[in-house]
Formats: C-alpha cells, structure tokens, sequence
C-alpha cells in the first residue's frame, strides 16, 4: 500500500513513522514533509507538491488537483490530511471523486471542527454534554447577553478556525464585551474565505459565548469509518508556555498518554481504579460514540480521526472525598491533535495502517486493534509515553528560524525508545564561502538541518514501567541536542506525577 500525508508537522512526521512499520506500507509520500520525515529515508518520501501551501480556487476539484494528480501518477492508496484547512476545504472530497481512499471527514463533516456554532448545536441536538451558550452574529445581541449574565468567567469563541487564538477566557464583562466586538465588529479572524467555500457566509462572523468549566483537560484521539469506532489511550496537552501552566497558549508544549484524572493506574485496564474506568466508559460512549452515531444519523458520517477536547469536572459526591467526574465537551477537531499524536504513536499498534485504511473503506471492524496500553478495557500490559516540545526561544511570540540543530547521538540508529519528530525543521544546502574574487559562494551536496518553526522538535519516549521513566528518557536526550534558543518546559506530566505521588 502506498500512502499520501499531507502537512508538515510534528504530528505528520509521527504518523509517516508509524504507518511506515506495517508490512503491508511500501511508500510513505510527505507533501511536502519536513526535515524529520527527509533525514527517514526508507519508505518515507518528502514530495514537493506546489499548491499543498496555500490552497486556493473556488471548489475543492481545483484546490486539490495537483495533489490528485501526484497521487495517481504515483499510486497512492490512502491520503491521510494532517491539518485541519484542506480537510475544512474538502480535500477528503476531492479525493473521493477519484476513487482514492481517504481517511478524513468529507468538507460537511469537517464542520465539526470549522464551525463551533455548528458543533455546539450539534452536541446539544444529541445530548452530548458540553458548557452552555449560545451563539449570535449580531455585536448588538451578543452585548445585552452578556451584560445579562451574572458571572465571575465566560468564554467567548470565535466560531471558525482562528489557529488557536480565538478563544477568550474573559474575567469581566469588559474583557467579554471586547472580546466579542473584536470578533463580530472589528472581524479580526475574518478568515477571507480559507474556511469557507464559494458562496458561505465566513464562519468567523459569529461568535459562540458559553459558560466557563473548571475540571482538568483531557484529549481523545479516536478513529473511525462512520460506523465503528477505535478510541486511542487519553492524552493530556500542556498549552502554556512557562512551567506551572503559565504564560500565553501554544500549540502544546508536551502531552504524556494515558492520562488519567482520578491518578489511578494508568494504561492497566486490571489496575485502574473503579472510578477511573467509568469515567473512561463514559467518555467512550456518552461522547464518542455519541458522537459519531450523532453525526451519521444527521447524514454527515465521520470518517477519520475525531480529536474531542474534554473537560473533565468534579464535584463532591459524598462527605468522606468520593468525587463525581463528568466529561464535557470543548471543542471537536476533525483531524489528529499535535503533540497528542506523538505520545499516542508511541502506544498503538504496529497495524496502524491497516485501521486507516480499514476506517477509509467502511470496514473498520474487520481489523484487529489490540493496543498493550488499553484505557478503556480490562487488561494490558501498560505502557508509558511522554512528548516534550523543543521550541525556538521568544515563542509564541517572535522567534528566530534557520539555526543549525546538531544532535550528539546517531538519529538513524536510535532505539526506539525515545524518537525525536520533529515540528518545525528543514533540511538546507550547504553554501561554500563567497571567493575571494567576488563570486558567489557554490552550493554543496551536503545537507544540514535547521530551524524553521517555533516548535522545532518533539522528543517523544516510551517505557514499560512508569511516566517519571519515559520522561527521563526524554529529558536525558533533550540534553544531545543544540541549537541557538532551544527552550522547552521541564514539567511535562507534572500533574499525573503529583496525583501519583499523593
Ligand atoms: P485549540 O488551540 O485546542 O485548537 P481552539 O481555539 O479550537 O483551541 P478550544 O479548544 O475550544 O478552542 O479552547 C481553547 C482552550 O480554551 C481550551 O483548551 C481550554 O483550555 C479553554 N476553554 C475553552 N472553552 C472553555 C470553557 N467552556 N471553560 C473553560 N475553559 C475553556
């Protein structure tokens, strides 16, 4: 089988890996890949495709055809988007008038992620538990709401895609009133038709405003075919730049899977505390697959990876400190999380592959998925993963790109214990220094890496006896690799340490 990733992330240079491991993978292609996915080699190919970046036209046929036609020159068998934007702009669509196989919702239900409006009325037309709201597209409306409310936080929302950065946690009136009117009135993610097709009003038009939960989060990456579902072991991101969960939002700084929230045995089924495995039995059915019967039923089937963003709240059941633990929607992505997808590669299955490619043809069922770190069942094994992020210092902020990153270990070599994917790196050239009389300097054959992101690299490890020991694993090979500014959090898995030590 040969496969197509698009995107150039962390999170697609995890997945080239692990679908490269099946047997029955004979090409990986990257479009266009980045330097972790080039320096692979093997079955895994970087392609240059020019349109991947940025995808414009005016229906999903014109945006693609380059990739289409890279794909059926080549023989590609499945296509698996990473990012959320060409699945949003129907490239699962574009693909399926082919006859190529593509594990990613169609451009309807890829709304799930493009339109949180959408995806509040969704969950609230099939019971699925999330914070209340309501949604307005009038600055007006969205004003006398909010001055209405009695409240100490709300949360205000852009509804379409916004990279990350809008959500506002508002701790007054003030902050939500002006959090809606950059929104609504000053358009400031007016997305300029990347999230929309020809003819639809722009999504971020509209602003959702929802009742503020506290609890901790957790992320749930599962797959689909429409019909079956394969939840993967929970992960817990850590969106903060500064240790302690301080300092403005990233992409993620680092994720550690299982998590869990009662601190119970992670990724032992046997093990796990009653309590535990009961808030996992209800986040597999009260919300995925609710989810994904939901989305069916209403004539949108999902095909690919749901990522559901959880609240987990508590509230005290009884006096002597039992705990209820209830599982509340935030958000939907329809794609998989990064760097949720770095630790979870680490724990699944070699035949990764074989369930996409199974959940892209509708038969997802008829492939076996027995993973040693099984959260949700009895049993297992147990196995640890953490991912620790080396970013660019000054990130999110301004950054500096093009530093050389050396590594003092052979990357090709590496035991599988601890893989280095990386994020945002590039191969370049090397250049000859300028001749002394004046003519330019010659490029070599020689490569070398560099930066090219704000996340550079996810240090990703995996142990078979606790979270503290992948993370040392982690941690000691952070120290052989350099670069100008390297930063990353030194607290990753902080609070599943705590909860084990209490
Ligand atoms: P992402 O960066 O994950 O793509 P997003 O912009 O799509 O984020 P959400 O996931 O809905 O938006 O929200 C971002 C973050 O804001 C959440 O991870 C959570 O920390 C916080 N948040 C969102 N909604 C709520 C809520 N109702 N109560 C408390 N915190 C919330």
């Amino acid at each position: 089988m040969n496969i197509l990733i698009v995107g150039n992330g962390g999170r697609e240079h995890a997945l080239s890996w692990k679908l490269s491991k099946s047997p029955k993978v004979n090409k990986v292609f990257v479009a266009p890949g980045n330097g972790g996915t080039f320096m692979e080699g093997g079955k895994i190919v970087n392609v240059t495709v020019p349109e991947v970046v940025p995808m414009e036209g005016d229906d999903e046929t014109s945006r693609f055809s380059e990739l289409v036609k890279f794909a059926i020159e080549s023989k590609v068998d499945l296509v698996i988007p990473g990012p959320e934007l060409p699945l949003v702009q129907g490239i699962s669509d574009a693909f399926k008038k082919v006859g190529i196989s593509c594990f990613g919702p169609s451009q309807k239900a890829a709304m799930i992620e493009g339109s949180k409006a959408y995806s509040k009325e969704f969950m609230k037309r099939n019971g699925i538990p999330t914070a209340e709201y309501e949604v307005f597209s009038d600055y007006e409306k969205a004003k006398n709401y909010i001055e209405s409310r009695t409240f100490e936080k709300i949360v205000v929302k852009a509804s379409g895609l916004a990279g990350g950065k809008g959500v506002v946690i508002a701790n007054s009136k003030q902050e939500a009133l002006q959090a809606a009117k950059e929104i609504l009135v000053d358009r400031v993610f007016a997305s300029g038709g990347s999230n929309t097709t020809a003819g639809e009003e722009d999504e971020n038009g509209k602003v959702v405003i929802e009742e503020f939960l506290e609890g901790e989060e957790l992320s749930i990456l599962a797959i689909s075919d429409g019909y079956s579902v394969v939840t993967f072991p929970a992960a817990q991101d850590h969106k903060q730049i500064y240790e302690g969960d301080l300092g403005p939002n990233t992409g993620g700084m680092g994720t550690y899977s299982p998590a869990t929230i009662s601190g119970g045995a992670a990724g032992n089924g046997a093990g796990m505390g009653q309590q535990e495995r009961e808030l996992m039995q209800a986040i597999e059915t009260k919300v995925v697959r609710a989810t994904i019967d939901g989305m069916r039923k209403e004539g949108t089937p999902f095909v690919g990876c749901l990522f559901t963003g959880l609240m987990i709240t508590k509230t005290r059941a009884t006096n002597d400190g039992e705990y209820i633990y209830k599982p509340m929607v935030l958000e939907y992505n329809c794609r998989f999380g990064d760097p949720e997808t770095q630790a979870v590669m680490m724990l699944i299955p070699d035949n990764f592959a074989e369930l996409c490619f199974a959940a892209a043809n509708g038969c997802l069922d008829s492939v076996k998925y027995e993973c040693e770190t099984d959260q949700v069942g009895a049993g297992g094994s147990g196995k640890y993963s953490a991912c620790v992020i080396l970013a660019s210092e000054g990130y999110p902020q301004k950054y500096q790109v093009n530093k050389e990153i050396t590594f003092k270990f052979d990357q090709q070599n590496n035991s599988d214990d601890v893989k280095v994917f990386h994020s945002g790196t590039k191969m370049v050239q090397q250049t000859s220094v300028a001749g002394e009389d004046g003519s330019e300097g010659k490029k070599s054959n020689d490569y070398k890496l560099v930066t090219s992101g704000g996340r550079v690299l996810a240090v990703t490890g995996v142990s078979t006896t606790s979270l503290q020991d992948a993370l040392d694993k982690v941690y000691s090979r952070i120290e052989q690799i350099e670069f100008e500014g390297k930063y990353c959090r030194r607290d990753i898995g902080h609070r599943q340490l705590s909860k084990l030590k209490a």
